[in-house]
C-alpha cells in the first residue's frame, strides 16, 4: 500500500500538521454490517488543533443510493416479459433480489448511524461532534496525481481565530512518481469499499 503523507498547512500562520489520512476509509461494525467510515482532517473546537475525524457517509448520499437500488430491481422485472411465476422462479432476478435486500439493509444502518450522529464527524481525539472537515468531494490526493506541477490543493478549511485557509501538499513526491512508474493500479474511490462488499456478498 502506497503510503503518502499529506503536509497541511495553514496559508496565515505557521499552524501545520502531516497526517496519511486525509481521505481514508475504514469499516466500522454496527450489529454485524460492515459500514464505510471516512477517515480525514478537520479542525476540532474542543481541541483548538487539526485532528483526524471520522465520519459516516453523507445522509443525502445513502438514500439516493437505496432509491437506485430499488429503480435498478425493478427495471430488471420489467425486462422478464414473463407472468407471476415464471418472475418468482427466475434465478437472476433472485439472486439480484436477495443481493439488494442485503444491501439496503446495509444502507439502512448505515443512514441509523449517520442520523444517530446527525451527519456530523467525530473528533478521534476527544470525541466531539463539533469539528469542521475537509469536504468528501474533494479528493486531494486524487488532485495531486492530476496536478502534478501543482503541488497546493486548497483544502475549503478555514483556521477559526486566524482566518487563514488550511492547505493541502504532498510530502512524498518521490514515493508517488515511483508508483506510477511501476504499478498501474487505479487509484482507490471513495466508493472502492462498496465495491469490496458486493464482491465479499
Ligand atoms: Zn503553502
Ligand atoms: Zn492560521
Ligand atoms: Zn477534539
Amino acid at each position: 500500500m502506497d503510503k503518502s503523507l499529506t503536509q497541511v498547512h495553514c496559508n496565515r500562520c505557521e499552524c501545520s500538521t502531516t497526517t496519511d489520512k486525509v481521505n481514508g476509509w475504514r469499516v466500522f461494525l454496527y450489529n454485524g454490517l460492515e459500514l464505510p467510515l471516512r477517515r480525514t482532517l478537520g479542525w476540532c473546537k474542543q481541541c483548538e488543533a487539526l485532528v483526524t475525524a471520522e465520519e459516516f457517509r453523507d445522509i443525502n448520499l445513502i438514500i439516493k443510493e437505496m432509491g437506485e437500488l430499488v429503480r435498478q430491481v425493478s427495471a430488471l422485472e420489467k425486462t422478464l416479459k414473463t407472468n407471476y411465476w415464471q418472475r418468482l422462479l427466475n434465478r437472476k432476478l433472485r439472486r439480484v433480489r436477495r443481493r439488494s435486500v442485503e444491501n439496503l439493509l446495509t444502507l439502512g444502518a448505515e443512514l441509523d448511524v449517520a442520523r444517530q450522529r446527525a451527519n456530523k464527524a467525530r473528533c478521534v481525539c476527544c470525541d466531539s461532534l463539533d469539528v469542521e472537515v475537509i469536504d468528501s468531494s474533494l479528493n486531494i490526493v486524487e488532485q495531486f496525481w492530476q496536478h502534478n506541477k501543482r503541488n497546493e490543493v486548497a483544502t475549503g478549511l478555514t483556521h477559526p481565530g486566524c482566518g487563514g485557509e488550511f492547505v493541502a501538499r504532498s510530502n512524498s513526491k518521490v514515493a508517488v512518481k515511483h508508483a506510477t512508474a511501476t504499478s498501474s493500479e487505479p487509484l482507490p474511490a471513495a466508493n472502492s469499499h462498496k465495491q469490496d462488499q458486493q464482491s465479499v456478498a
